[in-house]
């Protein structure tokens, strides 16, 4: 009572002072820097927008208010396949994209975002901070005025949701369906047509009959574009993305203009969000999944053995030939497959056996 009569006895001018010196948006410190985030993604996607979000969040709270991030979704200052030379050139500071979606600037990105039939979310971790794959992507992206981090991690995605029944190879004949990346190349080797669109605009383009199919990510991305509208089949695994790293880029100059601390804290914002999204989305793939299931009747199928070996055989072959491209992808290349097949020794008596025995 006595708090509410004091407020009321201040005048509108000085309640408005009071209250921005208090609560969790009060900073000690004024913006010294002030940047901007484009990212490939509607403003705030779930998942990969609040990633976004979260980011920009952290690096104010971890800064005390010293670097301040105004996020954009795509197509708010820049298209979705924009992002990295809006960067680059500086238009803005930061980007949130995924590496994948720039093979036209170099082939050796694809290693950074995803490889068909390649490495998990944790054994990807585990290439880029202990392996070498971080200092391969830095090397990379310098000669694009850009600083790399991780930041979000898919884990394993699903193949797809499919307007028709995929029961084998021929089914793969004429198939008209987005998948980016090197995994389009190989569903083109395997027959198909794929396409690259960005992720606003599948559901009409799968809903117009435009494409036959679609991936994306995993059930809970999924849902919230409510793909099960159009399709009502939706296979796994996903062969082509089996733990898709995505990243948040850096202006150089913007970056380099940072004291030593606000750096610290920027590449440590971006390896906090690159854990919190693997962890939100093994959370939140389970309930998503329940819901596609449950409430709209999706039909949750596993693309047949001969389906899989074939493009699992297609995969080897057109992730290889990005290694003849030039020496630089040849350099990435050895790295992620040298380190892949030590890590699957260790995988198969670790995390695989012990999955395969909790099934039993
Ligand atoms: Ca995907």
């Amino acid at each position: 009572m006595e708090r509410r009569g004091f407020i009321k006895s201040l005048g509108a001018g000085a309640l408005a002072a009071s209250s921005l010196a208090v609560g969790p948006k009060a900073f000690a410190a004024k913006a010294e820097f002030k940047w901007k985030m484009v990212t490939s993604w509607p403003k705030n996607f779930p998942v990969l927008g609040t990633n976004a979000n979260y980011l920009a969040n952290n690096i104010e709270q971890m800064s005390g208010g010293r670097i301040r991030v105004k996020v954009y979704g795509a197509n708010e200052l820049v298209p979705a396949f924009e992002v990295f030379d809006a960067v680059s050139r500086g238009t803005a500071q930061m980007g949130h994209s995924g590496a994948y979606y720039w093979k036209g600037k170099h082939e050796a990105s694809q290693f950074f975002g995803a490889i068909p039939f390649g490495m998990s979310g944790q054994e990807v971790n585990a290439w880029l901070y202990y392996g070498g794959g971080m200092e391969l992507w830095e090397e990379l992206y310098d000669k694009f005025n850009l600083v790399p981090t991780a930041t979000g991690n898919t884990g394993a995605q699903m193949a797809g949701w499919f307007r028709k029944d995929i029961n084998s190879l021929a089914d793969l004949k004429g198939l008209k369906m987005r998948i980016p990346g090197l995994g389009g190349e190989v569903l083109k080797r395997a027959g198909g047509t794929p396409v690259n669109l960005s992720g606003g605009e599948l559901f009409t383009s799968l809903q117009s009959g435009a494409i036959d199919a679609t991936e994306w990510v995993g059930p809970y991305n999924d849902l919230a574009f409510g793909f099960y509208k159009v399709a009502k089949n939706y296979y796994y695994p996903g062969w082509h993305e089996p733990g898709t790293t995505l990243e948040a880029i850096i202006n150089k100059d913007a970056f380099s203009a940072l004291p030593d601390d606000l750096q610290a804290i920027v590449k440590q914002a971006c390896k906090s969000a690159n854990m919190d999204m693997l962890a939100e989305n093994v959370a939140k793939n389970n309930t998503a999944l329940d819901t596609l299931v449950n409430k709209h009747q999706v039909q949750v199928k596993r693309l047949p053995d001969d389906v899989l070996a074939r493009l699992h055989s297609l995969s080897l072959e057109v992730v290889q030939e990005v290694a003849e491209r030039d020496p630089f992808s040849r350099k990435v290349y050895e790295s992620y497959i040298n380190f892949s097949q030590r890590a699957a020794r260790w995988t198969d008596i670790s995390e695989l056996a012990y999955l395969k025995a909790r099934a039993l």
